[in-house]
């Protein structure tokens, strides 16, 4: 690409514009994209694949590259494609075709050396991926060993079936992470997260759907070659089409029409989500023939769904709030009926896709509906009629209790939230989840059902009800499950989670942004809860120099600090955290050591050998340092033992952007520390 396309700007629904680069790096590098699948389908074409793995990231080669397919829509698309394999292979006859269900996930090879597992590459730019073996071997999808000897290559989808991506977003939730807005996204996310284990734990499956090099089978029609694969112990599409005989082209192209058709009926009930079907040449000495373009290969296509549009009037805006305190603006449409399904509300994204749009109560909207997927509103259509003088304006407060909304600004989401994050009404069940999980009160008596029939029964409203719960649940007698041990249980785990240390009163504040690590941070900063009470007054009114010693944290930016200082002017806020200090003890900081390091923040990478790492950090803490296992623009030391990797550059990038930091070999720091 030359440099005008990569600098070109693309807007994004709700966001600052952004480069190709930086959408494709989101797309296929993280779990969050910018862009709705269909939004990025509607770029222009880009001449790689997919996109290079971050920097940092460990990744491998493609023996054979994967590229992507070419998308087709129509009957017309498909019956060009397959006479142009006629043309190409010379052939009066339609070839041996073969139909897959595309799975919607992330593609990866896995390769496999004289039977034992070896690696596993995401696509990445079709010839360089990054290495995800550590989360892949560990999948129980996977075989460890299989009855091939030489090396053998099997491409697939990394997947996640939506059973398991409630339950994922569940746990992001009680996290306090950010919830993914797909399985695909969901498995994208897990397969690289940096605990290799989770994605087994998750439900992340691999899904086989090729061989790249067959040139060991004797009679390598595709459906024979997945038989073996399968029999190997992988999971493979679930249903295919095989057309060994179509008498012409017409009819090819009506059966796998008939095919897709009756997959697409039955869409919403497979468990694992695909967005299409592939149609390839059957026969490896074929696809030979045809060979490859830059970027696809000329023997397979991928025959895509059309989003199904109409129009309609929009009747009214109501904002819903979600379980999370996301304020979502939802379309209420006068009745309409798309393939069949009458519709009536439609999603209306964010206060952004409103004012794109300008939107107006009465406007003639375009309502688009790609199957299973909830509809949503992708336009206006026409002018404003007279009754529509008015712009819509997005609420500043919370239907649900009337407390201010905040909105992100970071760049990433243009939702609004409710700040009452300790008393809304509309987002009980969640908070409770929260407080009650392991990262803030950790009393898990009360997980899994019992919260929300507590929730349900009006127990608890704010978190200092779950202090004063033990004397007021032996009464209940409706909750299932419940009794005298469980009582007891419950007596206990109470009193034990009086005592919270600082940062998990941090996060106890629900204060969004403010999850388990900003919380850390925050304790570190303040070391001691009156520090922090004797500032609420700094924050809140956004004190300069109160906000800036607050930006210096690692990871606060304007967004983060703007939350704080909404979140402590909400008195619902402030009262439902000091009746939570009638109820705790919170814990402060020990005072931190003077030593000859005070005010270094020193990190160890790299082998050493001078000493464990824990043991290397205790020493350097006992001498007034801080430390720490994430380099960060506040570190101030980088001790590298051998093999020092991508911190040090890292390092190096910081130290290029003026930020002081000193790179020492474990030598240096010996003598320094000594
Ligand atoms: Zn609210």
């Amino acid at each position: 690409m030359n440099s005008d396309a990569q600098s070109q700007l693309f807007d994004i629904p709700g966001s600052a514009p952004a480069t190709r680069e930086e959408i494709e790096s989101a797309y296929y590098n993280t779990g969050h994209p910018l862009l709705t699948d269909e939004e990025y389908n509607r770029l222009p074409r880009a001449e790689t694949v997919g996109h290079a793995p971050p920097a940092g990231r460990k990744t491998g080669l493609h023996k054979v590259p994967m590229l992507s397919l070419e998308k087709i829509h129509t009957r017309e698309e498909l019956g060009k494609f397959i006479r142009t394999c006629m043309t190409e292979m010379e052939a009066s006859n339609v070839p041996h075709l073969d139909t897959d269900l595309k799975q919607d996930g992330l593609s990866c090879s896995i390769t496999f050396r004289d039977g034992k597992f070896s690696h596993a590459i995401t696509r990445g730019d079709g010839t360089t991926g990054e290495d995800i073996s550590a989360a892949v071997i560990r999948l129980p999808s996977v075989p460890k060993q299989i009855p091939v000897s030489g090396e053998l290559t099997i491409n697939g989808e990394i997947s996640l079936a939506r059973s398991q991506f409630d339950k994922v977003n569940e746990e992001q939730t009680a996290a306090g992470e950010k919830t993914y807005s797909n399985p695909r996204n969901a498995a994208a996310g897990i397969i690289r997260d940096s605990d290799h284990g989770r994605a087994a734990r998750s439900g992340v499956e691999f899904i086989a759907w090729g061989v790249p090099d067959t040139q060991d089978w004797t009679a390598p029609a595709h459906s024979a070659v997945m038989r073996d694969v399968a029999s190997y112990g992988f999971k493979t599409v679930s249903a295919s089409l095989d057309l060994p005989h179509a008498e012409s082209v017409e009819e090819a192209v009506e059966q796998i029409f008939g095919f897709f058709e009756s997959v697409l009926a039955r869409r919403s009930t497979l468990d694992h989500e695909i967005d299409g079907l592939v149609i390839k040449l059957a026969r490896a000495v074929d696809r030979d023939v045809l060979g490859s373009r830059s970027r696809s290969p000329k023997w397979a296509v991928s025959l895509k769904p059309d989003a199904e549009r109409a129009t309609t009037t929009l009747l009214d805006i109501k904002i819903q709030v979600g379980s999370t305190g996301a304020l979502t603006p939802v379309a209420s449409l006068a009745p309409v009926t798309i393939g069949g399904v009458t519709i009536t509300s439609a999603s209306l994204h964010n206060e952004d896709k409103i004012v794109a749009f300008d939107l107006r109560i009465g406007d003639t909207v375009i309502i688009e509906r790609a199957n299973d997927v909830i509809p949503k509103v992708v336009g206006r259509s026409g002018d404003h009629p007279a009754s529509a003088s008015t712009p819509y304006l997005f609420p500043k407060t919370c239907p649900a209790c009337g407390a201010p909304a905040i909105r992100d600004a970071d760049g990433k989401e243009a939702a609004h939230f409710c700040s009452a994050t300790l008393t809304c009404s509309g987002t009980r069940k969640a908070r409770f989840t929260r407080l009650v999980g392991r990262d803030i009160f950790d009393i898990d008596t009360l997980g899994g059902g019992t919260i929300t029939q507590i929730c349900d029964l009006d127990m608890v409203s704010v978190p200092a009800d779950l202090f004063t719960l033990p004397h007021r649940i032996s009464d209940a007698e409706s909750i299932s499950g419940w009794g005298p041990g469980k009582q007891k249980n419950l007596e206990t785990a109470i009193e034990k989670s009086r005592n919270v240390p600082l940062d998990r009163f941090f996060a106890s504040l629900l204060i969004r942004m403010v999850g388990r690590t900003a919380s850390k941070h925050l304790a570190n900063h303040y070391r001691s809860i009156k520090a922090f009470l004797d500032d609420i007054e700094n924050i809140a009114s956004k004190n300069p120099a109160t906000i800036d010693q607050l930006k210096a944290l690692p990871e606060f930016g304007d967004t983060l600090t703007g939350n704080m200082s909404t979140w402590l002017s909400t008195p619902d806020n402030l009262s439902a955290m000091h009746k939570l200090l009638e109820q705790i003890t919170v814990q402060d900081l020990p005072d931190e050591v003077e030593g000859k390091l005070t005010g270094e923040t020193v990190v160890f990478t790299g082998k050493l050998v001078s000493g464990s790492r824990p043991d290397l950090r205790k020493k350097a803490e006992a001498l007034g340092a801080k430390t720490s296992d994430n380099l960060s623009k506040a570190t101030t030391i980088l001790v590298c033992g051998e093999n020092a990797g991508s911190k040090k550059g890292q390092a190096e990038k910081y130290m290029k952007q003026g930020v002081a930091i000193q790179i020492m070999s474990e030598a240096d720091w010996e003598v320094f520390a000594s």
